[in-house]
C-alpha cells in the first residue's frame, strides 16, 4: 500500500529530485489522469519544466469520457503543450508517445545538426502524481526485460536509462509529483479516482460526493448500473445511497441499509470503471476557488 503524503517537507524533497532529474532530460512525459485533467496536474508543472517541451498525456483513458478528453486536449493545445490520450494498462495510445517526442524536439534536432553531431536519442523522463500510471506506462514502454536491476550489494544505484524503440532514452525513475490540495473539491475528486488513499478523507464523504456528481452529470448510466427508477435527485444523496443499498443488499439487522457497505461499494465499482467511461471535471469550467483560497 502506498502511504505517500505530502508535507512541506516531502515536497521540497520532490521538488530537488525532479529538478535533478530534469537537468539531463530533454522532453518532459507529464502523466495526468484523464478524469482529473486539472486536479491531477502538479500546481507547479511550469515552473519545473521550465521551458522544456513537455507532452502530456491523459492516462486512464479508457475509464474517461471521451468527448470529455477531446476537448481537454483542444483545451492544452490552446495552451500551446500537445496532449494525447493513452491507456498504459491494455497499451493503446503508446505507441504514438515516441512520434510526439520527436515532433515536439524538432529544434533540437536541427541543432545538433546545424553542429554536424549525429543526433543522439532523446532523453525523456515521465513526470506525475502517485498512482496515476507511470510504472504501468515504463513497462509498456520500456518491456519488463529491459526493467533495471533492484538493489544489490555492491553495485551503486546510478540512473539508467532505458530504450524505448532507437530514438527513445527513458530515464529509469519516474519522477513523483505531488498533487494540488487547492481546496476540498480538488481532494474529493483526487480520492473518488483512486489517486489519494481513503483514509485520508472520510469515505462515506467521498462516496456522498460521487454520488451527486454521477447523478447530475451521468444520471443515466448511475441509474442503469443499480436499476434505480429516474428521475434521479441529486440533492437526496440519503435517498441515493438507500435505493442503492436496497438494490444490492447492502442491509444491517433490523433491515437498515449499510451506508459505510454502500459508500465502500459505490467507490469500487467506479474506480473500475463499472458505471461506464466518466470524467470528474471539463476543460471549460472554471478551478474551484474556496474563500479559503481567495484569501490565500
Ligand atoms: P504510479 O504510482 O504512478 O506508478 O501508478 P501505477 O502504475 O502503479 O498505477 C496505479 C494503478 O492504476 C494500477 O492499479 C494500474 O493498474 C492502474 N492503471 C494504470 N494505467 C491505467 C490505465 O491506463 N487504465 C486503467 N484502467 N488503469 C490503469
Amino acid at each position: 500500500m502506498k502511504t505517500i503524503q505530502w508535507f512541506p517537507g516531502h515536497m521540497a524533497k520532490a521538488r530537488r529530485e525532479v529538478k535533478e532529474k530534469l537537468s539531463q532530460i530533454d522532453v518532459v512525459i507529464e502523466l495526468l489522469d484523464a478524469r482529473i485533467p486539472r486536479s491531477s496536474q502538479n500546481p507547479i508543472i511550469e515552473e519545473l519544466t521550465d521551458g522544456k517541451p513537455r507532452l502530456i498525456l491523459l492516462n486512464k483513458a479508457d475509464l474517461a469520457d471521451e468527448g470529455k478528453t477531446n476537448e481537454w486536449i483542444a483545451h492544452f493545445k490552446k495552451d500551446g503543450v500537445d496532449a494525447l490520450p493513452v491507456d498504459a494498462q491494455s497499451g493503446t495510445g503508446v505507441k504514438r508517445i515516441g512520434p510526439a517526442c520527436r515532433m515536439l524536439t524538432q529544434s533540437l534536432h536541427d541543432k545538433w545538426r546545424a553542429k554536424g553531431m549525429k543526433p543522439r536519442e532523446l532523453r525523456a523522463v515521465i513526470l506525475g502524481i502517485p498512482n496515476v500510471g507511470k510504472s504501468t506506462l515504463m513497462n509498456r514502454l520500456v518491456g519488463k526485460r529491459q526493467a533495471p536491476v533492484g538493489d544489490r550489494p555492491g553495485v551503486t544505484k546510478k540512473q539508467q536509462w532505458l530504450k524505448v524503440g532507437s530514438e527513445l532514452a527513458l530515464l529509469d525513475t519516474p519522477g513523483i509529483l505531488w498533487p494540488k490540495f487547492s481546496n476540498q473539491e480538488v481532494g474529493l475528486r483526487l480520492a473518488v479516482t483512486g489517486a489519494i488513499k481513503d483514509e485520508l478523507l472520510d469515505y462515506g464523504d467521498v462516496a456522498a460526493y460521487a454520488l451527486q456528481f454521477l447523478a447530475r452529470t451521468y444520471p443515466h448510466q448511475l441509474a442503469a448500473r443499480y436499476d434505480l427508477s429516474y428521475p434521479l435527485d441529486p440533492e437526496d444523496i440519503g435517498e441515493l445511497f438507500e435505493a442503492i443499498g436496497k438494490k444490492r443488499g447492502c442491509i444491517v439487522r433490523g433491515g437498515m441499509v449499510d451506508m459505510d457497505k454502500v459508500a465502500e461499494l459505490v467507490l469500487r465499482e467506479l474506480r473500475a470503471g463499472k458505471m461506464g467511461r466518466l470524467t470528474l471535471e471539463t476543460a471549460s469550467e472554471k478551478e474551484v476557488v474556496t474563500d479559503e483560497d481567495s484569501r490565500g
